[in-house]
């Protein structure tokens, strides 16, 4: 950088700003801003960077341009954004910036059709390029694929999951209904596991995992769906802005009146899991009561019309249908009305609580609707069974009576229990829409959220957190462990790209005994447990860990003198997160309420429980109160997720969120920029700069030329052919490098000598 060079400085709100250095001081640079001239202002070295002398182009690929920092690159996305090109790659990943408005033919059927079987970057960026490209690595390379979608709440990651899943199964689905039935269990997944936040209006409360398998034809087979941590606790409580998952103000919007009369349903401003959040229904054109109504609507016609049942599908078998709808809207009123249950103090001595007077109504809707006997409804919320040692009767079952508190806290847990096993069952369902025998390979999308970070965090984000650094940890390993090691094996002499290894982090969440989720556990056990013994025994076993720190004291608890330690701050990739509470780690159910509910007299509720992995754990602990611990069962599943992930070939796709309001044609460079920097895509870049993003082996090229090149040269082996045909062509040979097993380019030099080449 020299003096009278354009460069992009800090800029609060836009991210970068362009201007001039004027001064290059120690550690500091002066800058004058382009468009404020004679007003400077001072900017350390690092945060500023090299621009491009157009600041106007933009590049299909980032690694075309000349320079490439983060300056480029927000600028680059910017410019193309202005021109609704809401696709940009870096090298093979794709950053793709959520437009919030549909632009023109961008998915039509004919864009499908112009990927299919096109190499990356011969079109513009697309992310049906990166699922053809998935597809065909799939084919040629014979290996499983996934493609990673990531970025923040309402950046664009399940939509952008449907357009692959639509593009593979147009593509190159059997024509049969399969291909359909992939496409159409969202809508369903999302009408039970989505809800109205206040980043996005249709935000995903669970991650999911769906593989598309492919034949030894690679046609589509079939496809199953792995889903991770619903979030629990929007079952009982939303904030004032957010709402519950759809399903609850569909149901209450849309219901014909015979299915209002028998689930006892009215608005949503009369169930305490509603009204305590926003009980608007959606005014757009997918409102919840049209939804609902539209016969031909996926989510009412989709189960039943796809049952893998024996019995077959029920297409054309009312009775079927209506059956197995009223069976899912029936545990969904169920849990409606089990919030609405009340409970007072009985004022004896001996403490415990009673229903409140009107809660009767709704504790014997609940227990109809979900096939329980009332009494023993009533007799499991308010008291718990415990096995007592007291007095040498060893063994005695006795009935503790429960507090108000307590028994709210057991009504919640049980709605919590249920619903997540309804959402259990809707995923299991959606698999049995499209089963398969055997598969030659899959391709598998994740769609997960991204870095959460709020004023209150809770156990949810600590595992959301956990869970972006391991594949944090992925893409590193990745993209940059293994682009280096690339380098090393194939004697390229390139400069070490330095990244943050975060393996620290995740082994201070999951080590065993030491890590969080082991001292989580032993906590629970405890039969007090605490938030503050949890944190300190985590700071004592941490002691000057990197990643760990003691939230500070709040203003307030420092003026009143209370305490206000209890918890810790994670110091995450993307930022650090304080937590303060551990308790959602451990939504167990009484014993008794599980024994009743697994007991029900309602086949369909009964199954629910028996199906659940849950209660398959009670089991195996013989009759125990079962402790699911949250936290361990979700280690386990992302590890197995990670050993599928890393069996395959990937691709990954980082989505942006362009604003804060949610609307189109808005650029907030700076909250853009932090999300570019928490996806890592700027250590990319360095490595890309110093790198060589592109590469080809020598048999490829050997095989895609050879026809364009004269009989003699086609008799030499493919290494000298290529060393050859480079030389012939004049390439400046600062542009690529010949390795062991094949040739790199500098960014954008193989899209440049793959035209030359097709243009002679
Ligand atoms: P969350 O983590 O909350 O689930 P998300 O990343 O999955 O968020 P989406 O639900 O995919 O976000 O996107 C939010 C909204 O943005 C969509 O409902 C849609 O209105 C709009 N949107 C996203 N991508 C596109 C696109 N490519 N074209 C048009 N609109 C889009
Ligand atoms: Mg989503």
């Amino acid at each position: 950088m020299e003096d009278g060079k354009p460069v992009w400085a800090p800029h609060p709100t836009d991210g970068f700003q362009l201007g001039m250095i004027v001064d290059i001081g120690a550690g500091a640079l002066t800058i004058e801003p382009f468009n404020r001239k004679g007003k400077t202002f001072l900017a350390s070295m690092n945060q500023v960077f090299p621009a491009e002398e157009d600041v106007n182009k933009h590049m299909e690929d980032n690694c075309s341009l000349m320079y490439l920092n983060e300056g480029t690159l927000l600028n680059n996305v910017r410019v193309r954004y202005s021109k609704d090109k809401i696709y940009t790659y870096v090298a093979n990943i794709l950053i793709a910036v959520n437009p919030y408005y549909d632009i023109p033919k961008l998915y039509a059927p004919e864009t499908i059709k112009s990927y299919q079987g096109r190499s990356l970057g011969t079109l513009p960026p697309h992310v049906y390029a990166i699922a053809d490209k998935a597809y065909r690595d799939m084919r040629v390379l014979k290996m499983s694929q996934s493609i990673i979608v990531s970025g923040e709440s309402g950046a664009g990651k399940t939509e952008n999951t449907k357009f692959v899943l639509r593009y593979l199964t147009t593509s190159y689905g059997t024509g049969q209904d399969i291909d359909e039935r992939i496409v159409q269990a969202n809508p369903l997944l999302e009408a039970f596991g989505n809800a109205k936040t206040v980043r996005n209006n249709n935000s995903s409360r669970f991650g999911k995992f769906v593989e598309i398998h492919f034949n030894e034809k690679s046609k589509v087979v079939g496809g199953f769906v792995s889903h991770y941590l619903l979030e629990k606790s929007r079952i009982c409580m939303q904030s004032k802005e957010e709402r519950n998952y759809h399903i609850f103000y569909r149901l209450c919007a849309g219901a014909s009146e015979d299915i209002r009369q028998r689930l006892h349903l009215d608005s949503p401003d009369s169930f305490r899991y509603l009204n305590r959040g926003c009980t608007r229904y959606f005014a757009s054109k997918d409102t919840d009561k049209q939804i609902m109504q539209n016969r031909k609507s996926p989510e009412v016609l989709y189960l039943s019309a796809y049952s893998g049942r024996p019995e077959g599908p029920s297409v054309g078998r009312p009775g079927r249908l209506q059956q197995d709808k009223l069976d899912l809207f029936r545990v969904v009123a169920g849990v409606l009305h089990l919030g609405n249950i009340d409970f007072e103090e009985t004022g004896s001595t001996s403490g415990g609580c009673i229903l409140m007077n009107q809660s009767s109504q709704k504790l014997a809707y609940c227990a109809d609707l979900l096939g329980l006997d009332q009494e023993d409804l009533r007799v499991s919320l308010t008291t718990r069974v415990m096995l007592t040692t007291a007095g040498g009767a060893k063994g005695t079952v006795i009935k503790v009576p429960l507090r108000v508190e307590q028994a709210n806290n057991a009504r919640d847990a049980m709605a919590k229990a249920v619903y997540s096993c309804l959402f259990d069952h809707v995923v299991r369902r959606v698999n049995q829409c499209f089963p398969f025998k055997t598969s030659s390979n899959f391709i598998g999308v994740l769609d997960i959220a991204g870095f959460e970070y709020f004023e209150h965090n809770s156990f949810e984000q600590f595992c959301i957190n956990y869970c972006n650094e391991k594949l944090q940890q992925f893409f590193n390993e990745r993209i940059l462990k293994e682009e280096q090691e690339l380098y090393q094996r194939e004697g390229l002499g390139v400069n070490e790209v330095h990244y943050v290894d975060n393996q620290d982090c995740i082994d201070l969440v999951e080590a065993k005994l030491v890590g969080i989720l082991d001292i989580l556990d032993e906590e629970n056990r405890l039969p007090q447990p605490s938030d503050h013994h949890f944190a300190n025994t985590i700071h004592s076993q941490h002691k000057d860990h990197f990643r760990l720190t003691v939230p500070r004291k709040s203003k307030l608890a420092v003026h009143r003198n209370v305490r206000d330690d209890e918890g810790f701050i994670v110091r995450h990739f993307a930022g650090a997160v304080v937590l303060k509470k551990g308790k959602k780690n451990n939504d167990a159910l009484h014993m008794s309420l599980e024994s009743l509910v697994c007991e029900s007299k309602d086949k369909f509720v009964r199954e629910l429980f028996e199906n659940s992995n849950n209660s398959k754990d009670s089991k195996q602990k013989a009759g125990k109160l079962s402790f699911i611990s949250v936290g361990n069962k979700f280690k386990t599943q992302l590890n197995l997720l990670l050993e599928k992930l890393r069996s395959t070939g990937s691709s990954f796709i980082r989505c942006v969120k362009p604003n804060l309001k949610m609307v189109s044609h808005q650029f907030e460079g700076a909250q853009i920029l932090s999300q570019l920097q928490c996806s890592g895509m700027v250590s990319v870049l360095d490595l890309m700069q110093g790198g060589f993003p592109s590469r080809a082996p020598f048999h490829e090229l050997y095989n895609m030329y050879k026809q364009y090149m004269p009989d003699k040269l086609t008799r030499l082996d493919p290494r000298l052919f290529c060393k050859a045909l480079f030389k012939a062509l004049g390439l400046n040979e600062n542009d690529y490098k010949f390795g062991l097993t094949r040739v790199f380019f500098r960014p954008g030099k193989f899209a440049e000598f793959d035209q030359i080449m097709k243009s002679d």
